[in-house]
């Protein structure tokens, strides 16, 4: 690895640790960094977002999904949280469902998870005004924050396989356990699934820790952050 990447590496990684310490840092001597390993092989390919009529739109699903009561999380809900983003994104991070306040603004990641999900994503070099289009597996909050029931997601999931087609997005991020598990259905923790690339359908996908989940452990952020170099060399080897 050559200096500029050294310090390209350093600059993002402390961009990073500001979020995590919710504050600035000031500049600390350049760390030595260890070649990264190889990524693990990719998994079997998990099924393919369905295709989608010709005249289908972002904007359906949202309608839809605004009046949808296809599962029990449908009476709950104040609003819908179909998902944010540009029409063309680089990547497509999905989370696993809208909490309190993504329940009243109707948008994604609002909050400190959400503003440390834009650093994060910041400190690779992408956003979710330009390069990503964040969303959810299932639209509608869970009572209490809980996890979204299998059935639950499964009535949700032609809504993100709809989005998925549309947006065409070069890569996933899953960001969370359930994510990761319901798009690549297995049932293995989060610390087992990150750390490498997976085939999803034809579209790489990597799966990380929940921001809410590093908001709680700092040990998690470094894990995090390899995820995300992850993430950003292979959208490079994509000339994205
Ligand atoms: S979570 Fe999805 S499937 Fe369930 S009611 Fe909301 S939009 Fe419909």
């Amino acid at each position: 690895m050559g200096n500029d990447d050294r310090i390209y590496c350093y600059e993002a990684l402390s961009l990073i640790e500001d979020a995590l310490a919710d504050g600035y840092r000031s500049r600390a001597p350049v760390p030595e960094f260890a070649d990264q390993a190889e990524p693990a092989p990719a998994p079997e390919a998990a099924p393919v977002p369905a295709r989608v009529p010709l005249d289908d739109s972002l904007a359906a699903v949202a309608a839809e999904a605004a009046r949808c009561m296809a599962c029990r999380l449908g009476a709950g809900r104040k609003r819908s949280v179909p998902g944010q983003g540009p029409a063309r994104p680089l990547v497509m991070v999905i989370g696993e469902g809208p909490g309190s306040e993504e329940d009243k603004t109707g948008l994604p990641f609002v909050g400190p998870a959400g503003q440390l999900l834009d650093k994060m994503l910041s400190s690779i070099g992408l956003s979710r005004d330009e390069s990503c289009f964040i969303g959810n597996i299932v639209k509608c909050r869970p009572p209490l924050n809980r996890d979204p029931a299998p059935d639950e997601q499964a009535a949700c999931r032609p809504f993100l396989d709809r989005q998925l087609a549309l947006l065409r997005p070069r890569a996933i991020l899953a960001v969370g356990r359930i994510p990761a598990q319901s798009l690549l259905g297995v049932k293995d923790g989060i610390g087992r699934l990150r750390g490498r690339v997976y085939d999803f359908g034809g579209l790489p996908l990597v799966a990380t820790y929940h921001p809410s989940a590093l908001l709680r452990d700092e040990g998690l952020k470094r894990p995090a952050w390899e995820d995300l170099k992850l993430l950003r060399s292979l959208l490079d080897g994509l000339g994205a």
